[in-house]
């Protein structure tokens, strides 16, 4: 090969080729090695290449020179990290040979070869991010939460310190979600996640868990009153107000703390974290609630009455008993409320309050309130003849996308039900804190022509004339007002006065907790039309309720004409 074309060949090659002396000044080098550094080939030559590499990777790169030079090893491979003109970091692929010199033996070069893989870098780095942080947030995930925590608890045995976990949760987060859409509840995640970053010590892991769960580790803590009152910081400094698409929120976290006794292991500790957390939401937002063993032994109970649930779910011991609501003229039943009851292979039979909370937190209300749903279609389907309607409970969570609308068409339909003859009941509680993407569930159903009841109204404070604009047909008044009829006072003329307002905009009104027949007429003589009660009948079994036994042909659709009250 003639010396011009290896010169030419040098130049353009686009792998960068240097040659340097043995005490590491550049003597020659190529284009594309130049171009790594961001410089000109004549800026690069007679410098040494110490001043271009990486400062963390120069004790390494000065060691495998020196071995090369010493003749220990005939060629050298590794990867290492250059700075730019420009100040960049390139990451670079190398092999480093060392040549002697023709003439004096006792001197040599070093040819060195090297590639630019800084995008091959990134894009593992990348890899790994993902794989270990939150991609909204950029704060570590459960996975490199684990890493770290299951690091800690391990040195903190050895070095007899205390680790601390904190789990925090945004009060009404869904609310935010559902009302304002998802790109602000995301806004209001990057927000909650800076402030605890800012709140917290250096040094100390803040993780999202998905959702809009978050932890802070604590790793040296002296005792539960530092953890105490960092978390009582962290909380401080996430009600500051925001404005977020326009809105001016003022976010509040419930918070739970669990302190690492000597053999609590990662996954128990999240867990008493998070059962602590629970327990404070459940006892009013915005507070901080300390892991203890009364929390543990609720949180077993809770754990066992879910399993059992599930449990109860799949094996058919979940029923539903009916209990009349009757015309108050008349006394005939016009519909029976559908109410749920399990028959607990130990316990016997346990009314919603024993079992509903717990399916409310685990969200298996959902599944039950299928169920009951579906029970009462059959229940409609196997009495085609009666003229009544069947009032089913809903659950808030059953709620939302288009959720409970499905579930109901897809029962009425697969029971062959008009859907007239279906009434659901929402809470008013619930009802007012509804979101649009609920109110567009309930605008569905109401579009079913099932109607749509405000169950225990009165207790809240809601006014009827919000009712009016959403999908409302019919009042249940809470029982408490019925306790109060016959006092001549203010009882009777509440009662009075929301009779005659349910009836002048249309709505059905009905009265609950019936006991006497003194309450009964009274309710009568208020104004309102029907009534539910232990005096008209018990919720029962629907064997019990002695409607006449259903016709041989139980499948018959009901006739779309038949309209129930
Ligand atoms: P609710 O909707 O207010 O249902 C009426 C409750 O009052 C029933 O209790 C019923 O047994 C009781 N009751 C009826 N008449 C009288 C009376 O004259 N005096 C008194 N003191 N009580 C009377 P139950 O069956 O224990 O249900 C309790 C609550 O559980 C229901 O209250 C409802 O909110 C909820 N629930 C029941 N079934 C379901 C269901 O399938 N799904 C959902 N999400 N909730 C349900
Ligand atoms: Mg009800």
């Amino acid at each position: 090969m003639d010396g011009g074309l290896f010169k030419a060949t040098f130049h353009d090659s686009p792998i960068g080729i240097a040659i340097l002396d043995e005490v590491g000044h550049y003597v020659e080098v190529n284009r594309a090695f130049a171009r790594i550094l961001g410089r000109e080939p004549e800026e690069v030559v007679s410098s040494n290449f110490v001043e271009f590499t990486h400062p963390s990777d120069l004790p390494r790169d000065i060691e495998l020179l020196s071995q090369l030079a010493r003749d220990d090893v005939p060629y050298y491979q590794t990867q290492k990290r250059y700075l730019t003109k420009g100040g960049d970091t390139k990451w670079v692929r190398m092999t480093v040979t060392r040549i002697d010199d023709a003439v004096r033996s006792e001197t040599h070069h070093f040819i060195a070869q090297v590639e630019d893989i800084t995008e091959v870098v990134r894009a593992r780095e990348q890899l790994e991010r993902r794989a270990f942080y939150d991609g909204l947030t950029g704060l570590a995930n459960r996975t490199l939460l684990m890493e770290r925590l299951t690091q800690a608890l391990a040195n903190h045995r050895k070095r007899q310190t205390t680790v601390a976990l904190l789990f925090f949760d945004i009060d009404d987060f869904k609310q935010v979600n559902d009302s304002l859409g998802h790109a602000a509840g995301d806004r209001l995640l990057v927000i909650t996640a800076q402030r605890i970053q800012s709140a917290v010590r250096r040094g100390d892991t803040v993780a999202r868990l998905g959702g809009d769960e978050f932890v802070v580790l604590l790793e040296d803590v002296r005792s539960a009153d530092d953890a105490e009152s960092l978390a009582s910081i962290i909380t401080r400094t996430m009600q500051a107000p925001v404005t977020i698409a326009n809105h001016e929120i003022v976010p509040t976290m419930s918070a739970g703390l669990a302190v690492a006794d000597g053999d609590t292991d990662a996954e128990e500790l999240i867990q008493d974290a998070d059962t602590a957390m629970y327990a404070a939401k459940r006892a009013g937002h915005a507070l901080l609630k300390i892991y203890d063993s009364a929390l543990r032994e609720a949180a077993v109970t809770k754990m066992e009455v879910e399993e059992d649930l599930r449990k109860a779910l799949r094996q058919g011991e979940l029923a539903v008993h009916y209990q009349p609501v009757v015309d108050l003229e008349t006394r005939n039943p016009i519909g029976y409320e559908a109410l749920v009851r399990w028959s607990h292979p130990r316990r016997g039979v346990l009314l919603p309050e024993e079992f509903l909370a717990i399916a409310e937190q685990t969200q298996l209300v959902v599944p039950i309130g299928s169920l009951v749903i579906h029970e009462a279609c059959a229940f409609i389907a196997r009495h085609p003849d009666i003229d009544a309607q069947i009032f089913v409970n809903v659950s808030p969570s059953q709620l939302g996308e288009n959720a409970l609308a499905r579930t109901l068409e897809a029962a009425l339909d697969q029971h062959g039900v008009d859907p007239s003859r279906l009434a659901i009941e929402v809470t008013e509680s619930a009802f007012l804190k509804t979101t649009p993407v609920v109110e567009a569930d309930l605008k569905r159903i109401a579009g079913l022509e099932i109607d749509v009841v405000i169950d225990d109204f009165g207790t809240g404070r809601g006014s009827l004339s919000t009712l009016l604009e959403k999908s409302v047909s019919g009042i249940k008044l809470a029982e408490r007002f019925a306790r109060r009829f016959g006092d001549r006072g203010v009882g009777d003329k509440v009662s009075r006065g929301i009779a005659l307002m349910v009836r002048d905009v249309g709505f059905l009104a009905m009265v609950k907790g019936i006991e006497t027949e003194e309450q009964a007429e009274l309710a009568h003589s208020h104004g309102w039309v029907a009534g539910q009660g232990y005096l008209f009948g018990h919720p029962l079994a629907e064997e019990a309720l002695g409607l006449p036994p259903p016709p041989a042909e139980t499948s018959t659709r009901v006739p779309s004409g038949s309209q129930a009250l």
